[in-house]
């Protein structure tokens, strides 16, 4: 599942190509992806302002009428911009196979740009969603997302108050958006093995210095994921030659029975938060 790196990535790098385009036609293969009745209308003759992202979110604000193209990846949803048969893709990235040929049987929505340019929304599991809000319902949907983790406000205090009175596990807690937007499974895991803390602890049972390290890897992390052009388990390379590499990072993800890279413990794999959760019984207590 796409996180606030992934997400990030391809926000960054669509800004570098879409700014400006214009929509000359718009193609809905799946109508249940589309949740909004004048999502072709608005599109056509619209064009891109520019990419923007909030938690996992992905806004496309456009030039007319105030209004914005949302993208929720959720699972396995890709976003993927093809000009002159080069592509820039983000989002999902377990399987890009089906990037070879465009469209396929997962391109559920293709924007055509006219310089002749596409955007498609491809996705394998398809709950993925795709919506056209107006200035005030953006702001509404905005709101339904905590702070984000790379801003300034988010710092150890605000994380103190954020977690007061709160009885859930710290994982549970960092997966939940609306108190922290944009962390998932990988990123989570990460932190905690990070931050030295169990993925089971609760909340209330932190100490004022475990949650200025949980505070403190979240940012770490992330940033580090960002400039790894975040975690894909593929060869996929881009359009300009990029590739996500934080895969050569993870020091605790997707590790489960292999030794800890800092004390050599096997590391646990267990269920947390109704996900697999992988840490070190040693070092994270
Ligand atoms: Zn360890």
């Amino acid at each position: 599942m796409p996180e606030l790196p992934e997400v990030e990535t391809i926000v960054q790098d669509l800004n570098k190509k879409i700014k400006g385009k214009r929509i000359s036609k718009v193609n809905v293969r799946l109508k249940r992806i589309v949740k909004s009745e004048n999502f072709v209308k608005v599109l056509i003759g619209n064009s891109v302002k520019e990419a923007l992202r909030r938690g996992k979110l992905i806004i496309f604000k456009l030039e007319k009428e105030n209004n914005y193209l949302l993208v929720h990846l959720r699972m396995t949803g890709q976003v993927i911009y093809q000009q002159n048969n080069r592509i820039t893709a983000g989002g999902h990235s377990d399987n890009n196979d089906n990037l070879k040929e465009l469209p396929n049987k997962h391109s559920h929505v293709i924007i055509y740009f006219t310089d002749g340019s596409k955007l498609f929304f491809n996705d394998q599991r398809q709950f993925g969603v795709l919506k056209i809000v107006n200035a005030k319902r953006l702001q509404e949907e905005k709101k339904k997302f905590g702070i984000e983790p790379l801003s300034r406000e988010f710092n150890t205090k605000y994380l103190e108050n954020l977690i007061k009175n709160k009885k859930k596990n710290i994982k549970a807690f960092l997966l939940d958006q609306k108190y922290i937007a944009g962390i998932g499974n990988i990123y989570a895991d990460e932190t905690l093995f990070r931050a030295g803390v169990s993925p089971t602890r609760r909340v209330d049972s932190l100490t004022k210095n475990e949650i200025k390290k949980i505070a403190e890897s979240v940012k770490i992390i992330l940033k580090k994921a960002i400039q790894a052009r975040g975690t894909t388990f593929n060869n996929y390379v881009d359009a300009d030659g990029n590739q996500g590499s934080f895969v050569n990072f993870l020091k605790i993800y997707g590790r489960g029975g292999k030794e800890c890279k800092k004390c050599k413990t096997i590391l646990k794999k267990i269920k947390v938060a109704g996900r697999g959760t992988v840490c070190c019984p040693k070092c994270q207590k």
